[in-house]
């Protein structure tokens, strides 16, 4: 790449951080970081209604969290500051003048009464919602006037009639809009603010910004910016457009589908690298490889845009779950346990009973079975306690396992592990045992492990009655056992 490789991540402060908008930051920062390029934070907040107080401070801590880390933005400086769009007025006014003494962008002084009844109208007709250009050919005089007089106005962009107007897009190569399609937006607004389209285009020129990376949705404002480009007389940055991200029924990805937030993810106990490496694989992939996992280090040395895809990504939550397993699966003890422990300080049992050697024992189940943090309530409380103490929840009807049945198998059952030397308390050593003595029974192997494992847990859904005998141990099962029998 001859220029420097300067990317940005551009987004509005809504207060939360869409994962979307990570994979967009990511992909900038992957990119940037491949070629030895930089990586911008710049706050886009010209839209004052939509102002949501402490969001960048927010966005900024999250995409910290997440080890997005940029070179420029609000937080770290740089030479291209200030980074945050509603400190960039004055810029933004001198710009809109620039392209008004051009004829490239125009007053327009309609009043809202006129716009809606142009719209009304529109809309009758069913045509597309487009301004009229009523402003564009009025008088120079006229337009003075108003100046003069302080009317309230707008500047609007000049769309050039009848072109194509087309740019190169990394994903999708040549595009083209027919330049009567696009409307002439605002660009300027009356409150001296200038919209998304007039700012974007000044500060990723100025930022020198070498690569527009962002999502699809801004592809049908690209070909405004391209025009823009040309007014000015600037080169036009190469344009990057990733895929859409969808739910698995390939609608759009929503609220209603589930969570769309990092922060949500992150609350519910999914590893920053997992959600890393999991939004990195929305859009991207290697060639010719099956690789699912990755770390940023390896995704930075691979990370290329020929391999951005151009079809929508589907956003699979089984896949994150599983990419999630596989990292807390990696932790080490110590790392593992300070991540579960603000969860678990939530749950009853463990502000009952806080017994951190039963939790260290548990760590092998619970590696084996957490699909993420937030779970490790639900998935070890029948260590810590017994839940129900009923016996209407020992008889199964497909198993054929009624009351007598289960109170001879707990007695059968203590029968064997009283007898088994305490160190004798492993899995495979509990699981030798019990197997033979179902065999001596001429059982099923239900029909004593079902029992067994409800009376320890006094739960329907549990631990393995091996892992349960292994982690409690010997003097705590027989414990649990003897008094299960006393229900009965
Ligand atoms: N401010 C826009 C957003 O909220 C940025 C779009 C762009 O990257 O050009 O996503």
């Amino acid at each position: 790449m001859d220029k420097q490789v300067r990317t940005r991540f551009a987004p509005s402060p809504t207060g939360f951080l869409h994962v979307g908008g990570l994979r967009t930051a990511l992909y900038a920062y992957l990119f940037a970081r491949h070629h030895n390029g930089k990586m911008i934070l710049r706050i886009e907040d010209t839209d004052q209604e939509r102002l949501v107080e402490g969001a960048t401070t927010h966005l900024q801590e999250v995409l910290s969290t997440m080890n997005i880390d940029y070179d420029e933005g609000p937080d770290k400086g740089g030479e291209y500051g200030p980074y945050i769009q509603s400190e960039r007025l004055e810029i933004y006014q001198k710009y809109a003048k620039e392209l008004i003494e051009k004829d490239e962008a125009y007053y327009c002084f309609c009043t809202k009464d006129r716009l809606d009844e142009m719209r009304e109208s529109q809309k009758k007709r069913k045509v597309a919602p487009m301004y009229d250009k009523h402003c564009r050919t009025l008088p120079k005089e006229d337009c003075e006037k108003a100046l003069a007089a302080s009317t309230p106005h707008v500047i609007r962009q000049a769309i050039p009639t009848d072109k194509t107007i087309s740019f190169k897009d990394a994903v999708r190569g040549h595009v083209e809009f027919d330049s009567n399609t696009l409307d002439d937006h605002v660009l300027m607004k009356a409150d001296g603010f200038p919209t998304y389209h007039l700012a974007v285009v000044v500060d990723d020129h100025l930022m020198e910004i070498s690569h527009i990376i962002r999502g699809e949705e801004w592809l049908p404002s690209a070909p405004k910016h391209a025009a823009l480009y040309e007014s000015f007389g600037w080169d036009i940055p190469e344009f990057v457009h990733l895929p859409l991200l969808l739910n698995p029924d390939r609608t759009k990805l929503s609220k209603r589908q589930g969570d769309v937030n990092v922060e949500d993810y992150l609350a519910k106990g999914y590893l920053k690298d997992a959600i890393i490496n999991f939004i990195a694989l929305l859009g991207w992939h290697e060639e010719k490889s099956d690789q699912e996992i990755y770390s940023l280090q390896e995704l930075i040395q691979k990370f290329s845009l020929d391999r951005v895809q151009k079809a929508g990504a589907v956003f699979d939550l089984q896949k994150f779950e599983w990419i999630n397993c596989h990292y807390i699966k990696q932790l080490p003890d110590e790392e593992l346990i300070e991540k579960i422990l603000p969860h678990l300080e939530k749950e009853d049992f463990w502000q009952k009973n806080p017994d951190k050697t039963l939790l260290k024992n548990t760590l092998t189940d619970l590696r084996a079975r957490l699909k993420t943090l937030s779970d490790v309530g639900e998935a070890i409380k029948s260590y810590f306690q017994v839940t129900s103490h009923d016996t209407s929840i020992y008889p199964h009807e497909k198993m054929k396992i009624d009351l007598p049945l289960a109170k001879k198998a707990i007695e059968e059952g203590l029968k064997v592990l009283e007898e088994l030397p305490e160190e004798d308390f492993t899995e495979e050593k509990t699981k030798e045992a019990l197997i033979a003595h179902v065999q001596k029974l001429e059982w099923k192997n239900g029909h004593l492990l079902w029992p067994l494992r409800v009376a320890m847990t006094g739960e329907k859904y549990s631990p393995g009655v091996f892992e349960l005998l292994t982690v409690l141990g010997k003097e705590e099962s027989l414990k649990r056992l003897k008094q299960a029998l006393e229900l009965f």
